[in-house]
C-alpha cells in the first residue's frame, strides 16, 4: 500500500490557483523531495496532506486515511505521523527537555527523550530556555518534535533551513537512520544537494502543477544528459560536449600517449536540471 495516494488535488485562494491537479504517490518507506520555486505550490500540498489546509477537489489518502475527516479516527492518524512545519510556534518558556516530554505525552509509542535530543544534537541544550536558542538550534528542536511519536510518515517543510553545514550533515545521518527504521518521508528544501542525498524520488512544481517525477539521478534525461569534457592542450583549455565520454577520453588518451592533462568531466548538477526545468533563475 502507498503511504500517500493524491489525484487531481486542487487549491485556490480568492483568484489564486496555488494547486492545479496535482497526482502523486509516495510508497511505504520511501523519501521523496518535492521541489519548487517560492510560491510553487508545495506548503499548500503537503499542509493539505497534513490535515492543516482544506482543499477544492481532488481525493487524498495519507496512510489510508483521509486528512480532511475530523472524527475519532483523526486522533489515531495523528499519532502515526510526525510534523516539522515551515514556521514554528512559540513555547519560549520551556527547557527543550521539557517541550519534548511535554509532546511526547500525546504519542501512544513515543520515543525515548533523551535519545531523540541526541540524534538532533541538542544534548548540550537540553536544560536551556527555548527562546535562549539560536534558530538553528529551535529548528533542531521542531525536527525532535516532529520524530519524538516514532512516526510511519514524517513531513518536514524545509527542514534545514538555518542549519550550519556541520547540522545539515548531521540531520541528514538522522534520516537516513529514519530511513532504516522503515519510515516514509516527505520532504520540502530549497537545498538541492539535500534532495540529492536524501530523497529517493523528486517532484518539481511550478505554479501548482507537477512538472516532473523522478529519482534525483534522473530527473529531467539528467543520467544521459551531455557531458562537458575539458583538456589542457598546451597553453590552452579545450573542452568537448559529448553523449559518450569514454570515446572522448580514448581518443585523447592515444592523443596525449597517456595521461590527459588536467582532464575533467562535468554532467550537469541537479540543480542545473532543476532550475532549466523551472525557467531559470527566479527572482
Ligand atoms: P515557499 O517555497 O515560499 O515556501 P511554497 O511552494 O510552499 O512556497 P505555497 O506557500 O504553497 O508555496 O503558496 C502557493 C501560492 O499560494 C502562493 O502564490 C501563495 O502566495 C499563495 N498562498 C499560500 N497560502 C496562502 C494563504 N493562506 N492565503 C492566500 N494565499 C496563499
Amino acid at each position: 500500500m502507498n503511504a500517500i495516494e493524491v489525484t487531481g488535488l486542487s487549491k485556490s485562494y480568492g483568484q489564486v490557483k496555488a494547486v492545479r491537479g496535482i497526482d502523486l504517490s509516495i510508497a511505504t518507506g520511501e523519501i521523496f523531495a518535492l521541489l519548487g520555486p517560492n510560491g510553487a505550490g508545495k506548503t499548500t500540498t503537503v499542509e493539505i496532506l497534513e490535515g492543516f489546509r482544506s482543499r477544492d477537489g481532488g481525493d487524498v489518502r495519507v496512510l489510508g486515511f483521509d486528512p480532511s475527516n475530523d472524527g475519532s479516527a483523526a486522533r489515531e492518524w495523528r499519532n502515526r505521523i510526525g510534523i516539522v512545519l515551515q514556521s514554528t510556534s512559540d513555547s519560549g518558556d520551556l527547557t527543550v527537555i521539557e517541550t519534548i516530554e511535554h509532546f511526547s505525552g500525546y504519542y501512544s509509542n513515543p520515543r525515548k527523550v533523551e535519545e531523540v535530543i541526541n540524534s538532533v544534537g541538542l544534548d548540550d541544550k537540553a536544560g536551556s530556555l527555548i527562546r535562549k536558542l539560536s534558530g538553528g538550534q529551535r529548528r533542531r528542536l521542531d525536527v525532535a518534535l516532529g520524530i519524538i511519536g516514532n512516526p510511519e510518515l514524517l513531513f518536514l517543510d524545509e527542514p534545514t533551513t538555518g542549519f550550519d553545514p556541520q547540522a545539515r550533515r548531521a540531520f541528514w545521518e538522522l534520516i537516513e537512520k529514519l530511513r532504516g527504521d522503515g519510515t516514509t518521508i516527505l520532504l520540502t528544501t530549497h537545498y538541492l544537494d539535500e534532495a540529492e542525498a536524501l530523497a529517493d524520488r523528486v517532484g518539481v512544481i511550478n505554479d501548482g502543477v507537477i512538472l516532473a517525477l523522478s529519482t534525483p539521478s534522473e530527473l529531467g534525461g539528467r543520467r544521459t544528459a551531455q557531458a562537458l569534457v575539458s583538456w589542457r592542450d598546451g597553453s590552452e583549455i579545450k573542452t568537448e560536449s559529448t553523449d559518450n565520454p569514454t570515446a572522448v577520453v580514448n581518443k585523447l588518451t592515444t592523443h596525449f600517449n597517456g595521461d590527459i592533462p588536467e582532464l575533467t568531466i562535468i554532467r550537469p548538477s541537479l540543480e542545473d536540471i532543476y532550475l532549466s526545468m523551472i525557467g531559470g533563475v527566479h527572482e
